[in-house]
């Protein structure tokens, strides 16, 4: 299959997750991951209109973004892997979303760097619903506290939550839970989501989901 026709497919299922589950259309976002791809291998997708997309790692960004994003003014690029606190200047000037606040140091160093590069950085909080030792995230018990302290010390505008749940899980329970803490804390987007569980996460209340394998082919 052709990355066009894997597109295709992919937003076909994204729109009638939306219709079965009562969502308005067009209301879910399709961000396509396009890490470990190069920018020959992602060209296609912005040829065939694709616009969101997400990244894991810094510096694999800094290396083919910027020319993409030269090429199509209206590209939204978003962190959805770990930030390193010596990676903030540059994940700041690159990135338009970043996904994964996990941590008071990064939240405080984003803050000053979004201040003094003067770009708006729209931001999402990471919560590790799986409560998992090896993966990031703030606890989901700590989660309102942690929006509020971004909010309210750091004059940050958080805008949701985004989470990655256990492999070895059904991740229903774990959407459920990602969907009820943005309530607790009035945020209104939900980044959750993958190749292998997009349409259960629309169904819990996705506004957007991170799509890689089922667009770009097997990594
Ligand atoms: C790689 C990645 C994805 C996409 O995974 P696929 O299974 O290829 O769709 C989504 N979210 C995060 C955080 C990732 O690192």
């Amino acid at each position: 299959m052709e990355l066009q026709e894997r597109l295709d497919d992919v937003r076909l299922r994204i729109a009638n997750a939306e219709r079965q589950d009562g969502r308005s259309s067009e209301s879910v976002q399709l961000v396509a991951v396009s890490k470990t791809f190069d920018a020959l291998a992602i060209r296609p997708a912005i040829e065939a209109g694709q616009r969101i997309f997400g990244e894991n790692r810094v510096q694999e960004s800094q290396a083919k973004w910027p020319e993409l994003k030269s090429e199509t003014v209206d590209i939204e690029l978003r962190l959805i892997g770990p930030l390193q606190s010596n990676k903030v200047t540059e994940a700041v000037a690159l990135f338009d979303v970043i996904e994964t606040i996990d941590r008071e140091k990064i939240a405080r160093a984003l803050a000053a760097e979004i201040k003094r590069q003067a770009r708006s950085v729209r931001l999402y909080v990471q919560v590790n619903t799986g409560l998992e030792p090896q993966k990031a995230g703030i606890e989901p018990g700590d989660t309102a506290a942690f929006v509020d302290f971004c909010r309210d010390e750091l004059g940050l505008t958080i805008e949701g939550l985004m989470c990655i749940p256990p492999a070895d899980e059904n991740p229903g329970p774990h959407f459920a839970l990602l969907a009820k803490l943005a309530k607790a804390s009035g945020l209104g987007k939900l980044s959750m989501g993958m190749s292998g569980d997009y349409e259960t996460a629309i169904a819990f209340g996705a506004t957007s989901v991170r799509v890689g394998s089922a667009i770009f082919g097997a990594r």
